[in-house]
């Protein structure tokens, strides 16, 4: 693990295994750190930050610039290891480098602008203007499903802003979260300034929202987890952004550009096999065009490639791990049992070339309703559900009808629809027309149980600072 610039092992040596979701081999293995090693991360952080909070702005910028280009440099390296390890097709993976590169560079252009502002003064005889100050050592708990561009899209902004970090990657993604530090490290970020311990997370969770020194929480997971952080963020009041589940509606109107909507759709239900917070999870269609979307959907999801990240024929990888895959193949049965019809996949796929990995066939489901788990809860599977409304009133209502509000997607060539639709959906990110919902320069976030805060964009440098009113009379 990278603690105060250091590579060092957990206390005793421990490990944990990484293994790949498609072959089920063991990968490596990373330390397996606990509190001890933790809170020397905080210290290494703590002790960080006074230097590097008072660097330049544009001096922080630089050093976060190399980090973009040695991950640019190191891109192939890095998306063999997530296709390795998180099972997503390397083309993707390439992807998620290069996004985590552009993060890191908007970032280090964005961290000059933490601009304070002059306030006009009501008793005439003082000024008031703010600035704006780093929050101090950010704590970043990242996910599995999007290992390296998480981390790259916590802290960049932390870093930025002039805050030091500690992170914690999932467990199943410890050695592309090592391999990343790796690129920190090598790329010339100051000791302490970013580090990264693995390991079973209660202890090391613990351990950070206990401390007094960590001022900032930034989490990226499921609900209950974040739940769970909060309350223990109350401890110390430390702030937290939670960018949490997601149960995004995907409505098609009448009117829509099927072939767009179709397209599109694959892409926001089947990329990354279904497990990003903004996937698809429920498709609403309005009536007299459902039958057709249904049917196109169907043939399309049908004659995706499943198969192993690193065959370049694969379209669509397997879940994670072994859980993952019960779980789909517990929502869809519960689901079949309850009436719902399987017009493709709705199976594990065990043929030869799967049966050693956690492979589900891309799913479209009919006959579901409120009230199934594959309609209520997020999915995080190749699985489409798909439902019928009538009027706009009630595809807005069936949209909202979840406590979660991430993301939502909308396909109608009426522009006045789209924009009446996307106004009064309860969520923080609208695609109208497009799937492409996030960028570097976008604050990306939900509303209700998806989270508060906002990640990416000027909001995401906001969340790392504080802002102080500076008062000044001018008898004296
Ligand atoms: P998860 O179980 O909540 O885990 C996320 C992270 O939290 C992992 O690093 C995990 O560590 C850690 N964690 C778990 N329990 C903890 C505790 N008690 N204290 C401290 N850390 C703890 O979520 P997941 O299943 O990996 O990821 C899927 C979820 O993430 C989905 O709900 C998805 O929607 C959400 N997600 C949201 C966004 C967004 O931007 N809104 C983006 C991506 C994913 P271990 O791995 O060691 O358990």
């Amino acid at each position: 693990m990278l603690i105060g610039g250091q590579w060092v092992s957990a206390e005793a040596d421990a490990t944990f295994a990484s293994s790949n979701p498609a072959t089920g081999a063991v990968l490596g293995y990373a330390p397996a750190a606990g509190a001890a090693e933790t809170t020397r991360a905080v210290d290494a952080a703590h002790h960080a930050f006074a230097g590097w909070s008072r660097r330049p702005a544009a001096e922080r910028g630089r050093i976060l610039t190399a980090v973009a280009d040695l991950l640019l440099e190191r891109r192939d390296l890095l998306a063999e290891l997530i296709t390795a390890e998180e099972g997503k097709p390397l083309r993707d993976a390439r992807n998620e480098i290069a996004a985590s590169a552009d993060l890191l560079r908007w970032y280090a252009e964005e961290g000059r602008r933490a601009y304070g502002r002059w306030i006009p003064d009501p008793l005439g005889d003082r000024r008031l203007f703010t600035v704006r100050r780093p929050v101090g050592v950010t704590a970043a708990i990242t996910p599995w499903n999007v290992p390296a561009s998480m981390i790259a899209r916590k802290a960049a902004p932390a870093l930025a802003a002039g805050c030091t970090v500690v992170v914690k990657p999932a467990e199943q993604t410890p050695l592309t979260g090592l391999a990343v530090a790796r690129v920190f490290h090598d790329a010339g970020v100051p000791a302490g300034v970013f580090n990264l311990v693995t390991g079973p997370p209660a202890p090391i969770g613990r351990a950070l929202l206990g401390d007094p020194r960590v001022r900032k929480l930034s989490f990226t997971g499921s609900t209950e987890v974040g739940r769970h952080l909060m309350r223990e963020a109350a401890q110390q009041i430390t702030r937290v952004s939670l960018e949490l589940g997601g149960n995004a509606p995907f409505l098609v109107f009448a009117d829509a550009d099927l072939d767009a909507a179709v397209e599109s759709l694959i892409s926001a239900k089947f990329r990354n096999c279904g497990q990003a917070c903004i996937s698809a999870n429920r498709v609403l269609v309005q009536r007299s065009i459902a039958g057709d979307l249904t049917e196109r959907l169907a043939d399309v999801a049908g004659r995706l490639r499943v198969g192993d990240g690193f065959d370049e024929a694969t379209q669509v990888g397997p879940l994670v791990d072994d859980a993952a895959l019960r779980r789909v193949e517990q929502v869809v049965d519960a689901a079949v049992a309850d009436g719902a019809r399987v017009v493709a996949g709705g199976r594990r796929l065990s043929g030869p070339e799967h049966a050693a990995g956690n492979f589900f066939a891309p799913t479209v489901l009919t006959g579901v309703r409120p009230g199934m788990s594959v309609v209520d809860e997020e999915i995080f599977g190749p699985v489409a559900p798909v439902l019928v409304f009538d009027s706009e009133d009630e595809a807005v209502s069936a949209a909202n009808a979840t406590p979660y509000g991430l993301a939502a997607y909308l396909y109608t060539r009426d522009l006045g629809r789209a924009l009446r639709v996307a106004e009064r959906l309860d969520v923080g990110l609208v695609g109208i027309n497009d799937q492409r919902i996030s960028a570097a320069e976008a604050p990306f976030g939900g509303v209700k149980l998806s989270g508060i805060g906002r990640e990416g964009g000027s909001e995401g440098l906001d969340e790392h600072l504080e802002t102080t009113v500076i008062a000044v009379g001018l008898a004296g």
